[in-house]
């Protein structure tokens, strides 16, 4: 069986804490984040996010590629819109694409996003369970 040492272990939890969502911070401010120093690879930060912070939300990995997401940056692109008045950092509105606002926080147990992103439009949320819209047609 492998040994570890103490400062082995010490530095992987450091690790891990990064890759971890802090509470109360939204799936698409932690998408955001992830993203902007790792890879994309498939839905795993947005089931790392679910399992940790919303594990009821089970009906997302066949709602997201639904909706256009088949991998997180997918869903950052298709699903979750950046709310532009809140992501102006100057007077005026200059746009600065290193700026990202701190997340608006939402509850646990919800892949919402918080006030940060809009949703596409058509998409109902409900208990932390994302639910298609019937379609009137
Ligand atoms: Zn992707
Ligand atoms: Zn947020």
């Amino acid at each position: 069986m492998e040994e570890y040492t103490v400062t082995e272990l010490e530095d992987a939890l450091k690790v891990v804490k990064q890759l971890l969502p802090p509470r109360y911070e939204c799936l698409a401010c932690y998408l955001n984040r992830m993203l902007a120093s790792r890879n994309c690879n498939g839905l795993k930060w947005c089931t790392t996010y679910r399992d940790l912070r919303a594990p009821r939300a089970t009906a997302m990995e066949r709602k997201f590629p639904d909706l256009g997401g088949y991998c997180d940056c997918e869903v950052l692109a298709n699903i979750f819109h950046i709310n532009d008045a809140l992501w102006s950092s100057a007077e005026g509105g200059s746009a600065d694409d290193a700026y990202v606002p701190a997340c608006h926080k939402v509850r646990l147990g919800t892949i919402k996003p918080c006030e940060l992103w809009l949703m596409r439009s058509g998409v109902q949320w409900g208990g932390g369970v994302f639910r298609s819209a019937t379609r009137a047609s």
